[in-house]
């Protein structure tokens, strides 16, 4: 959601500024713009729209001198629509700011702002910033900047350059991300480190009340007080590589090929001696052990993985576990104390809702431990406890590998729970974590499955609505793969747990609704088929997602689609390849943007 991006340096920077925001593009927006320092002006040009058919096409049009330094910006609107006269930067000519996040008390800044006489043209919340600073200015920009942190309330993080300060970039931030890159002579901000890996691999995180400030002779930090800050040099360990698209047509499809070697990435570390082990974060077995809840909470497809997490937990640990979503988790008075274990999930660390129902756990006393992809962000840092998830930097707005590798975890976390709680006895552990870092073979397996997916979309690629049903972890697949199929088809659907259909839902079956039902668990299997019997009895189309060698009754299925036979446990680390691959060939026969579905946006910054 939303990018920022900044140079400092000694080449000519436009460039440099929309190769940058090209590669946050990935994140989301729908208006682009950069603002550069040319001779004694600032220079803003941004347009509304992609930045190719927007900014570029504009930039063209722009008689352009030489600048070495400026700020750039992708919008995902959240105050006012996309526009130009709304596009960022936003300033005055004397200030320029870039902002990602929402200013919450914006109204009250901005009567405040016309009674001292200022006009505004925008609709953004960010406009009141800047003529914030403009107004606390006289001279002194961290003066400015420290006063109007002072007052502004909301998520943030800005770039900011101020005319009388030619080449110098000032950067802050609250909640929102922002990260500060250092080459030799040259310095950057960025939203995250994929946008500068081209230049640099060496950044710095940027704390809450830390100004960073950028300029020829390299980056310094200080506090509102104006305090030099000393800062320690991160490294990013992804390569320049990851963040492209390999060949591939689309980001989605390469990141569904990275699932075999995330999930190795992921859990190989972490076991020792074939067996879990944690103590890398500090989940000892003494804390395990006097947990009584466990809460996990995430959004979309992470709060997804947590439902896998649950039912692994709660069947091998015997212990209860809570789901929340955490936009709901945040306002709901949640009963958590300090006895319990909450368990946040998000892929980017920087999940807004996610941030806030982790602080509030925190607030009541609880233990939290992060499982995060993003090295270093806000909530692997909050955290008391962090596992870093290592899929490498997922690019597709629609999450594949992300919640490939957050389900893989959840699978050695439960290992974990239930060894150290003395319900899963060692051997079993040990098979059961031999046979999970043997899954990456299975999932190849099921993503050379192709043309059985590519058929499953041309069947489904013109339906109106469609229906997903499971039971147990069958059910937490379908809310996925119902979530996947409306993210980048545009097509409707909704999950549903087999049993209950027929509580409501089965009305919507007509002739030829397509059903996928998933029947990985052959316990549950019977159930599931008598439900399919159902929905085939009222004109259904059932494709069936199940175990190779699965008997299959044929007057009730109309196509099967076979998963490698794993250890039923096991079994949605692979079912939810065909869920990922059908969401993305249907997307791509009705012609959509599979890595940037429209009013989506990745990292989900804002409430
Ligand atoms: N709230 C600001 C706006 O609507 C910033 C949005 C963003 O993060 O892109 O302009």
């Amino acid at each position: 959601m939303c990018g920022i991006v900044g140079y400092v340096g000694r080449e000519e920077c436009t460039q440099i500024l929309v190769d940058s925001l090209r590669r946050l593009e990935y994140r989301g927006y729908d208006s682009a713009g950069i603002a550069v320092f040319e001779e004694d002006k600032i220079k803003t040009v941004k347009a509304k729209g992609k930045i190719n058919d927007g900014l570029v096409k504009k930039l063209k049009e722009t008689e352009h001198l030489f600048a070495t330094a400026g700020i750039g910006h992708t919008r995902w609107a959240t105050h006012g629509e996309p526009s130009d006269i709304n596009s960022h930067p936003i300033g005055n000519g004397r200030v320029s700011i870039v902002h990602n996040g929402i200013i919450e008390n914006y109204r009250e800044l901005k009567s405040f702002l016309i009674s001292k006489g200022y006009g505004f043209e925008s609709e953004t919340d960010t406009e009141t910033v800047a003529k914030l600073l403009d107004y606390y200015y006289d001279g002194n920009p961290l003066e400015a900047i420290s006063k109007a942190m002072n007052d502004i309330e909301g998520a943030y993080a800005l770039g900011i350059i101020f005319r009388e300060h030619r080449n110098k970039i000032f950067a802050i931030r609250k909640e929102s991300p922002l990260i500060v890159g250092k080459k030799d002579g040259e310095s950057f901000i960025a939203s995250d480190v994929t946008a500068i890996l081209e230049y640099t691999h060496d950044y710095y995180l940027l704390e809450h009340n830390a100004i960073a400030i950028l300029d020829e002779n390299g980056i310094k930090f200080c506090d509102v007080r104006g305090d030099e800050i000393q800062k320690e040099l991160q490294t990013a360990t992804w390569d320049a590589s990851a963040a492209q698209k390999g060949g591939y047509k689309h980001f989605m499809l390469k990141e569904i090929h990275e699932q075999p070697t995330a999930i190795r990435n992921t859990v190989s570390p972490r076991v020792k001696d074939g067996l879990p082990d944690f103590s890398e974060c500090g989940l000892t077995e003494e804390k395990i052990k006097s947990y009584r809840n466990i809460y996990i909470v995430g959004c979309g497809s992470a709060m997804h993985a947590g439902l896998v997490g649950k039912a692994l937990i709660e069947r091998l640990a015997r212990m209860p576990v809570s789901v929340d979503i955490a936009s709901e988790f945040r306002y709901c008075e949640p009963l958590v104390t300090k006895d319990d274990l909450v368990v946040i999930i998000s892929q980017s660390g920087e999940t807004a809702d996610t941030l806030a129902a982790l602080k509030l756990s925190k607030r009541l006393g609880a233990d939290t431990f992060a499982i995060v992809n993003v090295v270093g962000s806000s909530i692997a840092r909050e955290a008391d406890m962090v596992m870093y998830t290592n899929a490498g930097p997922e690019i597709s707005v629609c999450s594949t590998k992300a919640y490939a590798v957050q389900v893989a975890f959840m699978y050695l976390f439960a290992f974990e729970i239930a060894f150290a709680r003395g319900k899963l006895d060692e051997t079993r552990c040990r098979e059961l974590t031999e046979k999970l870092l043997e899954i990456p073979d299975a999932i190849k397996k099921c993503i050379e499955n192709e043309a059985a997916y590519q058929f499953v979309a041309s069947k489904i690629m013109n339906a109106d609505s469609l229906l997903y049903i499971g039971r147990g972890l069958d059910y937490s697949l379908s809310m996925e793969g119902s979530l996947k199929l409306k993210e980048i088809s545009y097509i409707h659907s909704e999950a549903y747990a087999a049993g209950e259909l027929k509580h409501g839902t089965i009305s919507l079956v007509t002739k030829d609704t397509p059903v996928i039902a998933i029947a990985t668990q052959s316990a549950l299997f019977e159930k599931t088929a008598s439900n399919v019997k159902e929905v085939k009895s009222r004109g259904a189309k059932v494709i069936m997602i199940c175990a190779e060698g699965t008997e299959v009754d044929s007057s009730s299925v109309d196509y099967k689609v076979e998963l490698p036979a794993v250890d039923e446990l096991l079994m949605p680390l692979t079912t939810v390849v065909p869920l990922q691959m059908i969401a993305y060939y249907t997307a791509v026969l009705r012609g959509n943007d599979v890595d940037m579905p429209r009013n989506l946006a990745k990292s989900v910054t804002v409430e």
